[in-house]
């Protein structure tokens, strides 16, 4: 299959665009072009796979042990798409969706593919945008040297490349492990990593551990810890973080049971798990709510995944974090629903034909729950010290906004974000939204859930001035930018 790389190549119509080549959108979008839909998937990236199969066509990785068997499975994944009759835009971002007001029963959307700027139509659309990793601002996170753990995973996914000198990873969740073990097995050289999961988590998540018990995912965690215990130096019990160092990282601070700890290393990674990426799900109108035990923004979605705008379905984990093989599954039934939708499939036909998926899809999600509660990040690691930058496009401190919050009665990150400009960067709210918020409910002594988010319009991706001024200029697309 040879991806479409001239947006002049696009049709102006789809019945199904989706966008993310990730697991869940290369099954959502084979599994319509087989119910015989006419779909495009589009993603930002040069080859499919999104973030846990990315590259999978491309990598210089050729010893299948680095990476581990999971992702090779990605190619099964692409292969299974590349036979299917859909059309595919490679290095094409979305930034903006909604409903075309010419034609109110169709979706409208704003493409950038090649410098060139299009908007087309579709029926239906399914997001499958993925996830993102969770902000982990510490002091000196914007030192020279310190990166998130997931990027340095896309460097070697994408060019086989490993972090430079004495590298430190710091952190929680189930992707820590794999991320340090990967890196090491590259040839990193990790000093240590460090695990911040706070102790007092394990008594929280004890309820969900019976359901963790009969889950796919006790046997392969602890394969995977115990392999990194045995290989790297792991130090838990991580309560406090910080990166040192004139000009560059020079050296990581480690507070631990009151005690003080400083590792020499050139290199800090960073990861305390993901969360949804919503930026194009809330711009585009859907609903979104506070998932306590994910501790994250999710859309809210009935058991299709369709989303309260009806046409719009969100699948993978940009729906709820459920992993690379929910993904896959999640993407298939949002398909199977959009066909229906479409006429194509009746509700009967819909639900026969779905059931042995949503039967799977149960099964990939067994034993998450433990996982969400056992690897809620440390209050500390999610509202820091005054002095930490929390908004790296503005380079807002943590302190500036708890003091405007008290000062001024802020209630929410949108009177916020007019007060200090946190959020109005390039990456529109991603990196700082959910510390900005977890900020003001630290002030207020209210939850996240009521403290609210962002309020995120399009484009939801930087787009240049020579993009949009090449666009036709129709009232969509003059609305598209100035709504
Ligand atoms: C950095 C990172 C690394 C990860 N590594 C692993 C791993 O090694 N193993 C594992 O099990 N899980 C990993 N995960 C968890 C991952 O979320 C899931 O495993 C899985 O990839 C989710 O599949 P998905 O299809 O929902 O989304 P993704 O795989 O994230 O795919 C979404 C795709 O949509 C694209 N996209 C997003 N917005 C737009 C837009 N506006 N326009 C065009 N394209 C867009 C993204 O670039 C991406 O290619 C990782 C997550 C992150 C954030």
């Amino acid at each position: 299959m040879t991806p479409l790389t001239d947006i002049g190549l696009l049709a102006e119509r789809y019945d199904l665009v989706v966008v993310g080549a990730g697991p869940a959108g290369l099954s959502a979008a084979a599994r319509a072009a087989e119910l015989g839909l006419s779909v495009l998937l589009v993603d930002e990236n040069p080859a499919p796979g999104g973030q846990i199969y990315r590259a999978i066509t491309t990598t210089p990785v050729k010893d299948r042990a680095i990476l581990g068997e999971d992702y090779w499975r990605g190619a099964d994944i692409v292969g299974r798409f590349e036979r299917a009759k859909a059309s595919y835009a490679a290095g094409c971002t979305v930034w903006a969706l909604g409903s075309d007001e010419a034609q109110p029963e169709l979706f409208e959307l704003g493409l950038s593919l090649g410098g060139k700027a299009r908007m087309i139509a579709a029926s239906q659309v399914i997001l499958a945008t993925g996830a993102q990793e969770r902000p982990f601002p510490i002091p000196g996170w914007t030192l020279p040297g310190v990166m998130t753990a997931g990027a340095a995973q896309i460097a070697l996914k994408g060019s086989g490349i490993v972090p430079a000198g004495r590298t430190v990873i710091a952190g929680c969740g189930p992707l820590l492990y794999l991320l340090a073990s990967q890196l090491a097995a590259a040839g990193a050289e990790i000093v240590a990593v460090l695990d911040t999961t706070p102790k007092r988590n394990w008594s929280k998540a004890l309820a969900a551990f019976p359901e963790f018990l009969r889950s796919p995912y006790l046997a392969k965690g602890l394969k995977l810890m115990a392999q990194t215990r045995r290989k790297l130096r792991f130090v838990s019990g991580v309560t406090g973080l910080a990166a040192k160092g004139e000009g560059a990282l020079a050296s990581a601070t480690v507070e631990r049971g009151g005690a003080s700890e400083t590792i020499a290393c050139d290199t800090l990674l960073l990861h305390q798990g993901v969360i949804p990426g919503i930026n194009l799900s809330s711009a585009a109108g859907c609903e979104h709510l506070f998932d306590s035990e994910q501790h994250c923004w999710v859309p809210r979605l009935d058991s299709w995944f369709a989303s309260s705008v009806p046409g719009i379905a969100i699948a993978g984990d940009g729906a709820g974090i459920g992993g690379a093989e929910s993904a896959a599954l999640r993407g298939e039934v949002a398909a199977f629903d959009a066909a229906r939708r479409l006429g194509r499939l009746t509700r009967d036909e819909r639900d026969r034909q779905a059931a042995p998926i949503r039967a799977g899809l149960e099964r990939t999600l067994r034993g998450r729950r433990f996982l969400d509660l056992l690897y809620k990040p440390a209050l500390q690691f999610l509202a820091p010290k005054d002095e930490t930058i929390v908004c790296r496009c503005e380079e807002v401190t943590a302190g500036q906004i708890r003091d405007t919050a008290r000062r001024l009665g802020v209630t929410g990150p949108n009177q916020m974000k007019a007060f200090l400009r946190c959020g109005m960067g390039p990456c529109q709210g991603r990196l700082c939204g959910p510390t900005v918020v977890e900020l003001i409910s630290e002030v207020r002594g209210t939850s996240p859930a009521e403290t609210g988010y962002y309020r995120l319009r399009p484009p939801v991706k930087p787009v240049t001035l020579a993009e949009l001024a090449a666009l036709p200029q129709t009232d969509g697309s003059v609305k598209a930018v100035v709504r």
